[in-house]
């Protein structure tokens, strides 16, 4: 069974993380949404708003797990047997990032990155930059699921 991890804050999920999601459905038997949650990292929304915003937007759909976790990805991956992390590239520094990352990731395992380019409608799409419109009472409707306007 071929599993992946899609590793990230979702603070909030953004219809660009949706579209990278939908897009991995066909090329895995599961795909493992997983939340991370770290101590020294301060969140917008709370682990279970995080959740329950992912867990709305992606109900009914069998082959998505949802679940959090703490420490390193390729940790994560070996405690649950999962061979691939799915990752969004949207631009050259999203690449040099995640480049470094993903070598780092094979040292350390034998875990492979598999990225996808995000769509060109969904590519500008940023949590940080939602965060800041949210904070400054802008609406955010053309750029997260439904659930998170609620
Ligand atoms: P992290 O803190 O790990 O970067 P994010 O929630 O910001 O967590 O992102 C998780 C994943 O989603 C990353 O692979 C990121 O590149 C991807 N991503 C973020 N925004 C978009 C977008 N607009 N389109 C496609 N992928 C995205």
């Amino acid at each position: 069974m071929k599993k992946v991890v899609f590793p990230g804050s979702f603070d909030p999920i953004t219809l660009g993380h949706v579209d990278i999601i939908q897009r991995a459905i066909p090329l895995f038997d599961k795909i493992v949404i997983a939340i991370g949650n770290n101590y020294d990292k301060k969140y917008m929304f709370s682990l279970e708003q995080r959740i329950h915003f992912i867990e709305k937007t992606f109900k009914g759909i069998d082959k998505i797990e949802i679940t959090t976790y703490q420490g390193l990805t390729v940790d994560f991956c070996k405690k649950n047997n999962i061979d691939y992390i799915l990752r969004g590239l949207r631009n050259p520094a999203d690449f040099e990032f995640e480049k470094a990352i993903a070598h780092t990731n094979r040292v350390m395992s034998k875990i492979e990155t598999i990225f996808l380019l995000t769509s060109a409608r969904t590519s500008f799409i940023s949590s940080s930059i939602i965060r800041d419109i949210i904070r400054n009472n802008g609406d955010v409707s053309a750029l997260v699921p439904k659930v998170v306007l609620e």
